[in-house]
This record gives structure tokens, sequence and C-alpha cells, in this order.
């Protein structure tokens, strides 16, 4: 399939609101193809040659209903500093991914959130849990996985789930205040 900016669905199309179903597994070999080249999308975005030529916009997640494609399977390349500073590198290729729990403490970006399938801008904060542990089946080491995440990496997976039950980042936003602080939340 050919994931580009201009085959991306955008948040005009009604089916970005529809609910992404649970994937058979093991994967058939369509599913399988469909999910490498979601990760092999999200790693070439953020390539600045290779986004320009190939149209892409970068990202750092991207889930099959951005494709057209109701199931409930994200790929997530995500770059971060653990607690000592040291850079850390998590890809994932994630199948029918479920939060099994989550913080009481909040967690939001300083600086937004955006999507492939969000063209206009919608300016607050969107807040979330700051800890979440993910299970799910993981193609990129081929088995059943638990993540522990926090921080950023918890915030693009919370974002990536939101979109197979038709969540968008904005619905988050505190309509009247966008930009109101939670308290203790962590700002990242
Ligand atoms: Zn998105």
């Amino acid at each position: 399939m050919l994931i580009n900016n201009d085959t991306i669905v955008k948040d005009t199309d009604p089916i970005i609101r529809e609910k992404s179903e649970i994937v058979t597994l093991p994967l058939s070999k369509e599913d399988e193809t469909l999910l490498r080249e979601m990760l092999q999308y999200v790693k070439d975005s953020t390539d600045e040659e290779k986004a320009e030529k190939m149209n892409l916009r970068p990202a750092v997640g991207i889930s099959a209903i951005q494709v057209g494609v109701k199931k409930q399977m994200t790929a997530v390349v995500v770059d971060d500093l653990d607690k000592n500073g040291e850079p850390e590198h998590f890809e994932y290729m994630l199948v029918n991914p479920r939060i099994v729990s989550s913080s009481v403490q909040k967690a939001y970006l300083h600086s937004g959130e955006g999507c492939l399938s969000v063209v206009n801008q919608h300016d607050g904060y969107v807040v979330r849990s700051a800890r979440i542990t993910v299970k799910a089946f993981d193609l990129c080491t081929n088995k059943d996985i638990t993540i522990r995440a926090r921080g950023y990496l918890a915030i693009v997976l919370q974002h990536e789930i939101d979109h197979f039950s038709g969540i968008l980042f904005y619905d988050h936003i505190n309509k009247k205040d966008p930009f109101k602080e939670v308290e203790g939340a962590l700002v990242i």
C-alpha cells in the first residue's frame, strides 16, 4: 500500500471516527505486510530527504485506521531519554494493544499533540496518564509483550490506541480553557 500524506485518511473523512476490529493471530500475510509498511512509513518520515521526496509528514506513530484499514494495529518509533538522561529507542509493531493499567498521575506535552490525520491546528493540552502498562502482540519481536511506558512513550501509545476507538487528540482538549494546568501532572 502506498502510504503518504495524500493517502492518509484525514479527520474530514468519517472513517477516522470508526472503531477498529481485533486482529486474528497469527497474522495473515496481508496484515503483516501492512503493519511492516506502517513501520516503514514512520521511519522514513523522520528522514528529511526521504520525507521530502516521498511526501511524508513526520510522525512517531501511525494506526491502521489512518490508512483506511479498521484493524487494531499500530506502529510506533520513539526516541527519548531515560531517567539518567541516556538515549532510549523504542520501536513497536503492535497488534491488539490493550492498556491494562494507568497511573493516577497525569501527563501532557507542553507543545500539544499533532496527528497525521489532523490538518487544522488544535492548540491546547492533551491530558493523559503519565504511566501505562500495555499488553500486545509485537511483530518486531514476534511475541506477546508487556510495555511499561512512561512519559513521551506513554503519551504516544495512548494517542495511537485512541485511534482504535475513533478518538482524536483534540477530543481531550479542555474546550473552555485549553491551556488549563493540571495539578501534579508531568509536563513533557
Ligand atoms: Zn494520530
